[in-house]
């Protein structure tokens, strides 16, 4: 009864919400539902196999490839896709998800979700997970989020107590190593870290880890902690093949043929193969099914402001922008960066100091957002020549303006982000 109570109720409220016009309502439908049932997430997917997806960078995109690439096959697969990925969010998407046919939403199939760091051991427990996707850890949100090591540290006592959980794990993160290295069952990937100063403290006897050439890396305290042997590596073309290949210990080679940019992408595809893979679909068909995908929650799309056509990306950390400053290397395109610093975003911008906006030197340059103030003393200090218009679509216009061809790249923090790709064109 509870249980019915509480599924109409996270639907009742959401309906109200989308006629309201205040979004998708999924947050105020799950915590209205899980306020009548905390137990509703555990109800929703006792009949679903369920797969979670979690890191601090990637994990929208990682959720929706693999839920593109399980859906390909055919099986019905539930996914929170709007990126609510705490609790409520669980289970506003498959409540919706679960039709209005007798089990009421307890219905088979899959269940692919994208889950915050913190909240994996709560969200592991609840929903009997059997694939778990550990892609990185590195600092974000500096105000709100805990410290990367302790969220390692509680992923690794939940996968401890959860054996029958398979991880996917990145190799090449230490921290992720630690995380994942009290699992019964772990897929390790060679998916890279360009990022590596949050883990250059060994979490297993407090030595220094090193990052020699080579992609390997090792405590040098002599603990023994270092990369494990992988299942798969992503093979870029700085190291061989015109088009990137997932290449498998087995003996295969798959190519990595996306729509969506970067070489992070790349990384994100493979992790979402292998986690295909061991939920029934091959590798191979996978990665074709993942090539479909063109954006993600806005990511990567590209939109008109009057004439200006502008590529929207989204950095919220050291990790995040040294992965988009590579990709936007290769653009000639004038660089509009909008930061903010409200709740989503974190309050502290300080983590701007870390990012190596250096490399934008000779770029055409823009700072926008609540905090171009702050951008633009950080883009003196790195030598960048810039200018600051407060106005983010003000911003996009004028620096079309100093280009040759209308188009734009455009990076913004989260909330500088979606203020960009809902504005009005
Ligand atoms: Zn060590």
């Amino acid at each position: 009864m509870r249980y019915r109570l509480a599924l109409l109720t996270t639907r009742g409220v959401n309906a109200v919400s989308r006629r309201l016009g205040r979004g998708q309502g999924t947050v105020a439908g799950g915590r209205a539902g899980l306020a009548v049932d905390p137990q509703l997430l555990q109800h929703l997917t006792a009949r679903r196999q369920v797969a979670l997806v979690t890191g601090t960078n990637g994990k929208t995109t990682t959720t929706r490839l693999l839920a593109v690439a399980l859906g390909a096959s055919g099986a019905s697969v539930v996914s929170n896709e709007t990126g609510s990925n705490m609790p409520p969010g669980h289970v506003a998407a498959l409540a919706a998800a679960g039709g209005t046919g007798r089990r009421r939403g307890r219905s088979a199939g899959l269940a692919v979700l994208e889950v915050d760091e913190i909240y994996l051991p709560r969200v592991m427990a609840a929903t009997n997970a059997t694939t778990v996707v550990l892609l990185n850890l590195s600092r974000d949100q500096l105000d709100r989020t805990n410290e990367v090591r302790m969220v390692a540290a509680r992923w690794r006592a939940a996968l401890a107590a959860a054996p029958h959980t398979a991880v996917v794990a990145n190799a090449d993160d230490p921290l992720v190593v630690w995380g994942a290295g009290a699992a019964m069952r772990v897929y390790w990937v060679g998916a890279g870290m360009r990022w590596q100063l949050d883990a250059v403290g060994c979490p297993s006897c407090d030595g220094r880890i090193t990052f020699p050439a080579g992609g390997t890396w090792a405590c040098t305290a002599g603990c023994g902690f270092a990369r494990p042997v992988v299942t798969a590596r992503l093979a870029t073309s700085g190291d061989g093949p015109a088009l990137p290949l997932g290449v498998w210990a087995d003996g295969r080679s798959l190519p990595i043929d996306l729509t969506l940019p970067g070489r992070f992408n790349q990384a994100n595809a493979l992790m979402a193969a292998v986690a295909a893979e061991r939920l029934g679909v091959e590798a191979g068909a996978a990665l074709r099914a993942m090539s479909t995908v063109e954006h993600v929650a806005g990511r990567f799309t590209t939109k008109s402001f009057g004439e200006v056509r502008a590529r929207l990306m989204l950095a919220k950390n050291p990790a995040g922008w040294s992965e988009l400053l590579e990709l936007v290397a290769t653009s000639s395109a004038p660089l509009v960066v909008s930061i903010n610093a409200r709740i989503a975003d974190g309050a502290d911008p300080s983590w701007l100091w870390d990012v190596p906006f250096e490399r934008l030197s000779g770029r055409v340059v823009m700072a926008t957002g609540d905090r171009c103030r702050d951008l633009s003393v950080r883009l003196q200090y790195a030598g960048v020549a810039h200018t600051m218009e407060q106005d983010p679509p003000g911003a996009v216009t004028a620096a079309a303006a100093q280009g040759h061809d209308g188009r734009v790249d455009v990076i913004g923090n989260y909330t500088a982000f979606n203020d960009l790709l809902q504005a009005r064109p």
